[in-house]
């Protein structure tokens, strides 16, 4: 008796979900999703997003550098970052130091900051499922997305909906079921610990390059406080089909520099992901779908960085989707996301791709040359630089071919602009 009633309780449960429609379903739990259900739940749509995994955060697929005034302009508590003021470079026969007087970059306490995205969105209204996959869309007769089907602890639900919004990463598993979107060919491979160590500079960085480190990228150490950091290998596929958890295992085993003045690591979290990196989706809009975040291609390719651009376009998504109900989520109405992401980024992007293809295969010998480049630069300029905070195609060429003439030129031009 008591079983039936459960069962009753439960398909009663399901079934009214099943009836729900939404304004709003979002594909994904991670930086962009999140953002885009808080700004659309804000506007006043119903909202649902749908995360894979058991807790928002739940996998880490990041190293969470990010750049505080990013963040401050973001609204993100300084308390969920460690501050960093200065950026240390090893290649295999060099080292330089990038001493800066402030903090202008930071490392994000990751789960944190996620799940605070995600407590603002439950508090503007959305409705967020996790453990809920999203296994297949629904499309009308005339191609229009109008629901998807998706696997929860309750069971298998389907969802209807004005506008899908694709926020699930790397994979672009809801754009690619539509049709919409393939397979990256370009992409970043990381594997990294979140480590317990004895002593660390907790306001320095550190990126480490050539050939021992990463055959096609580079590796790093980025603090979150004096006793923890997180230690990590990209690799850049096609260029070297290298397991990152591999050379991990091997810088670690090894304690190549900087890893020897660590003291005792003791890795306590495992962090392994993929990130895009071949430049900017063509199509980010149809009928009744959006790509935003690494589903869109917005990351910033000359350091592999995307969390400051996946809120913040986050945010346009769940603004422009919201308005585009009136008229029914169309293409036409969802251009204006497009047009101003692209016109924020777009150029920015496709300048850092060329400085990283430029990166990307340099020898040894090279790297310790070309990380001279940097001794020259003040942190800010330095800082202006990897953010990709720069406006010219000329300036990018020329670094390309006079790269010590050229980085002072692009920030000399930056800092007078
Ligand atoms: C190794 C590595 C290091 C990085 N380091 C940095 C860094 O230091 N700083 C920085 O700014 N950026 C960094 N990035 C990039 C950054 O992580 C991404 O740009 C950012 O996470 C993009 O956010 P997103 O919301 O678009 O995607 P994600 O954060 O990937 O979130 C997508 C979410 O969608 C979920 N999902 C996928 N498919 C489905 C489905 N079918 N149904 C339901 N849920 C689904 C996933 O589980 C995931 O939670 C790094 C990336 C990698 C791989």
């Amino acid at each position: 008796m008591v079983m039936m009633m459960m069962m009753t309780t439960k398909s009663m449960a399901r079934e009214e979900v099943e009836k729900r429609k939404y304004d709003i379903a979002v594909v994904g739990g991670g930086p962009a999703g999140l953002s885009a259900a808080w700004a659309a739940a804000k506007a006043g749509a119903s909202v649902i997003l749908f995360e894979k995994d058991e807790a928002i955060a739940h996998s880490v697929r990041t190293s969470g550098v990010s750049w505080i005034d990013s963040m401050d302009a973001l609204g993100i508590p300084s308390r969920l970052y460690n501050p960093i003021s200065s950026y240390r470079f090893v290649s295999p026969a060099n080292e330089v130091m990038i001493t800066g007087s402030s903090p202008r970059s930071c490392v994000l306490d990751v789960r944190a900051t996620y799940q605070h995205l995600a407590f603002m969105a439950a508090e503007a209204g959305a409705e967020i499922m996790v453990r809920s996959n999203v296994i297949n869309i629904e499309k009308d007769e005339n191609g229009k997305v109008v629901g998807v089907k998706v696997s929860t602890p309750e069971g298998d639900l389907g969802i209807s909906c004005h506008l899908l919004i694709d926020a699930s990463g790397f994979s672009t598993s809801a754009a690619r079921r539509a049709g919409m979107a393939g397979e990256w060919k370009r992409y970043g491979a990381g594997a990294e610990y979140e480590c317990y160590c004895d002593h660390a500079n907790s306001a320095i960085w550190t990126l480490m390059v050539g050939q021992q480190y990463s055959q096609a990228g580079y590796a790093w150490v980025f603090p979150l406080s004096e006793n923890r950091v997180r230690i990590g290998v990209g690799i850049g596929r096609p260029e070297s089909q290298a397991d990152p958890l591999d050379r991990l295992h091997d810088i670690l085993k090894r304690r190549l520099k900087p890893l020897d003045q660590l003291g005792k690591i003791q890795p306590i979290e495992l962090h392994y992901g993929f990130i895009p990196n071949e430049g900017t989706r063509p199509t980010t809009v149809a009928d009744g779908l959006l790509l935003v975040g690494d589903s869109a291609g917005q990351a910033n390719p000359l350091v592999l960085e995307g969390i400051r651009y996946a809120i913040e376009f986050g945010r346009l998504a769940g603004q422009v989707g919201a308005r585009s109900l009136g008229v029914g989520a169309t293409r036409e109405s969802l251009l204006e996301y497009e047009k101003a992401w692209k016109s924020k980024v777009g150029s920015k992007i496709a300048s850092a791709l060329k400085v990283q293809s430029r990166w990307i295969g340099l020898s040894d010998e090279e790297w310790d040359r070309e990380i001279e480049v940097l001794r020259d630069m003040s942190a800010d300029e330095f800082v202006d630089f990897v953010k990709a905070e720069f406006t010219t195609t000329k300036m990018m060429k020329l670094a390309l071919h006079h790269p010590k003439l050229a980085a002072r030129q692009l920030f000399n031009m930056v800092l007078k602009s």
